[in-house]
């Protein structure tokens, strides 16, 4: 087990799916264990954790649902994708794995290592998100430049013999840091003296409490560990997330250390961007070039992680020093500019894409509350995108007649979004507005750029 939590705007990309009621059942269940209520609203269940940058918790809560924490742990949120995933019909095959693969101008040959030996699969495309050691990756000769680890983490989930034998929370020890909690018995611990010797050897429960005793200086003792997991900082990005017909998606195009808890955001929101335009250029209807976005518009939201990831190490290295930048850091972020640019770039929520429009709006996820008002009555913004279809919302007729011509691919609604009152918007199918009629592009034109090329009327 790795993560326990995702930010908003990764339950935003699942309420948009329809799954919020799947994961603010997990999140009750793991609140309930950790005696707290699970509030309601806002996505997934809810905002349940003000956020942190460097264990500084100084992020405020927003009114704006996509600065809060969803608790759900990783495990957990797999099981609701695979479910979700399999429900659509996907073929899920654990214990199969991929052991190499060649692509050409018809596809991508992949030779599978099954349990019942190896065997070829032929597909039109090879989207790997097999994790930060990559095979996709290594094997299709992608660059991955960055910086190299230079601390040794470890994350347990275990019985402890005295549960209080460090504060609960972050606590900068002078051998390192240490994270008591949220759920008892979850330790996140980091010693900043360099890369963990063999990153292949197996992880053990006696290196685990070394560690744990070495950076807290008591004799506590882990016992029936249920996780155990070691982890290092080395922060790296592919170049390009596309070759051809081969892509990367989550930690295979990008590593970093997991503080600020981001690495999911990161993968889902790579997910959610590359879902439906691979679709539209699997089925035929988009140009291939559309795959290109994806790697623009992603890489530089992955660049600002690995960023933000590596000052946090800086900061959260022991000694007066750095105290002495922790509480000037704590004192700016006093001031609500500070704390806004912070908590948006921890949460994502400041992402815009460049789509080449002047207005702020294009380019920037909408969050899933937003109402659209129909003449059936107010819907959710979101609840009208479980499609994965792109959204056209528009009271004007000439709108909706033109993009009828994008039919099985657009879907249309008679109304008016509170995003852009009074004025007809286009929201991709990753919930990111690509045009209002306050542009100075004409909605076909933006449509044939996101979409492919208008349906040809029959003759
Ligand atoms: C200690 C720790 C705590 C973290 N906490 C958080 C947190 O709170 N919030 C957060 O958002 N992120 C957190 N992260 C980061 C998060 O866990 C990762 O970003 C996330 O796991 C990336 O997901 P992924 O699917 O891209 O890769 P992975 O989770 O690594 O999954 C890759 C999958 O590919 C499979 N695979 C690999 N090779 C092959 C192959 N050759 N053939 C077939 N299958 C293959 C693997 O079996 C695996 O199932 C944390 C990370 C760590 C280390």
């Amino acid at each position: 087990m790795k993560a326990g939590a995702i930010h908003g705007r990764a339950a935003e990309m699942l309420d948009r799916r329809g799954l919020t009621e799947a994961v603010a059942r997990v999140q009750r269940e793991v609140m309930a264990g950790l005696g707290k209520p699970a509030r309601r609203g806002g996505a997934a269940g809810g905002p349940v954790v003000r956020g942190h940058f460097a264990g500084i918790w100084a992020l405020r809560e927003t009114p704006y649902p996509a600065a809060g924490l969803t608790m759900i742990p990783q495990d957990r949120l797999e099981e609701v994708l695979a479910e979700h995933a399999a429900g659509l019909g996907a073929d899920i095959r654990r214990q199969h794995d991929l052991a190499g693969y060649e692509q050409d101008d018809t596809g991508v040959t992949v030779t599978v290592d099954g349990p019942d030996g190896p065997y070829e699969l032929h597909a039109g495309h090879l989207a790997g998100a097999d994790g930060g050691r990559s095979r996709v990756r290594k094997l299709g000769g992608f660059a991955f430049p960055g910086t190299d680890g230079v601390i040794t983490g470890h994350q347990a989930l275990a019985d402890l013999d005295d549960p209080d034998f460090a504060p609960r929370g972050w606590t900068r020890f002078p051998g390192g840091l240490m994270v008591n909690g949220p759920v008892p018995g979850r330790l996140l611990m980091v010693e900043f003296d360099g890369p963990p010797a063999d990153r292949d050897a197996p992880v053990t429960l006696e290196e685990v409490q070394a560690a744990t005793r070495r950076i807290t200086g008591t004799r506590i003792t882990l016992r029936s560990a249920s996780s155990l997991t070691r982890f290092t900082d080395n922060a790296r990005l592919a170049g390009t997330y596309r070759d051809r017909r081969v892509l990367l998606l989550g930690d295979a195009a990008h590593v970093h250390s997991p503080f600020g808890g981001q690495g999911l955001l990161l993968g889902l929101g790579d997910a959610a961007n590359l879902g439906w335009k691979l679709a539209l250029v699997a089925r035929g209807e988009a140009p291939d070039a559309l795959l290109d976005t994806y790697t623009e518009e992603r890489r530089p939201v992955a660049a600002r992680v690995l960023d933000n990831t590596r000052a946090q190490v800086a900061l959260l290295r022991p000694g007066p020093h750095v105290d002495a930048l922790r509480e000037i850091v704590t004192r700016m972020l006093d001031h609500d500019d500070a704390n806004r640019y912070l908590t948006g770039l921890i949460t994502g929520t400041d992402v815009r894409y460049d789509l080449g429009s002047a207005q702020d709006l294009v380019g920037r996820c909408y969050a899933p509350e937003t109402t659209v008002r129909t003449p059936g009555g107010e819907v959710r913004l979101a609840d009208l995108q479980r499609s994965g279809r792109g959204l056209v919302i528009t009271a004007d007729d000439a709108h909706a007649a033109e993009a009828a011509d994008w039919a099985g691919r657009v879907d249309v609604v008679t109304g008016s979004c509170d995003l852009a009152p009074g004025a007809s918007i286009l929201v991709r199918a990753d919930g990111f507005v690509a045009w209002t009629s306050d542009d100075a592009t004409p909605l076909g034109d933006t449509l044939t750029r996101w979409f492919g090329a208008a349906r040809v009327p029959a003759a």
